[in-house]
């Protein structure tokens, strides 16, 4: 049976001035600056919001935790970060992500990039990582996993939970 999520709101937006988001969900902007084949494809938008769902429900927030931000998908390999610049995404306020592994290649989905893990911060803080939730991921990771990957959608979407853990500590 499919579910309808009424409450996702797309809204392209084009300014003559600076770049707008290429679409909302909720209340929260999206900025698509990745060639990532999975950015592009007309699921997208319905794959982003179940994967924010999934991550809300896990780290115990919901969407207000994510109302006003900007999810920024990016194609360079790293984000900066404060002052690291080999990080994967980050969250300052607003969330980056590389849509790159650095063993991989470009992910094939939404749901690989380490997005749940910057939900998390938004969430819960924690820069520090002392919570037990950042050495788990496996209930998210089941809730999923399965889905199709792209550029050609032949094969599943691998995720790789380990990329989104991290040990206590900076
Ligand atoms: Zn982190």
């Amino acid at each position: 049976m499919r579910v309808a999520i009424p409450a996702l709101l797309l809204l392209t937006v084009s300014t003559s001035c600076g770049r707008g988001p290429d679409l909302v969900v909720h209340q929260t902007a999206v900025v698509v600056d990745t060639t990532a084949p999975f950015a592009h494809h007309p699921d997208f938008a319905r794959r982003l919001e179940s994967t924010m769902s999934a991550a809300l429900a896990y780290w115990g927030g919901d969407w207000k935790a994510l109302a006003h931000r900007t999810i920024t998908f990016q194609d360079e390999q790293f984000v900066t970060c404060g002052g690291m610049g080999t990080a994967l995404g980050c969250f300052d306020g607003d969330i980056r992500l590389t849509t790159r592994d650095p063993s991989i290649g470009t992910f094939r989905c939404v749901e690989a990039t380490v997005l749940v893990h910057e939900i998390g911060h938004a969430v819960i803080g924690d820069r520090d990582h002392r919570d037990p939730r950042w050495m788990d991921f496996d209930r998210v990771a089941q809730e999923l996993a399965g889905r199709i990957g792209y550029p050609d959608g032949s094969a599943p979407c691998e995720l790789y939970p380990s990329v989104w853990r991290h040990l206590p500590g900076g």
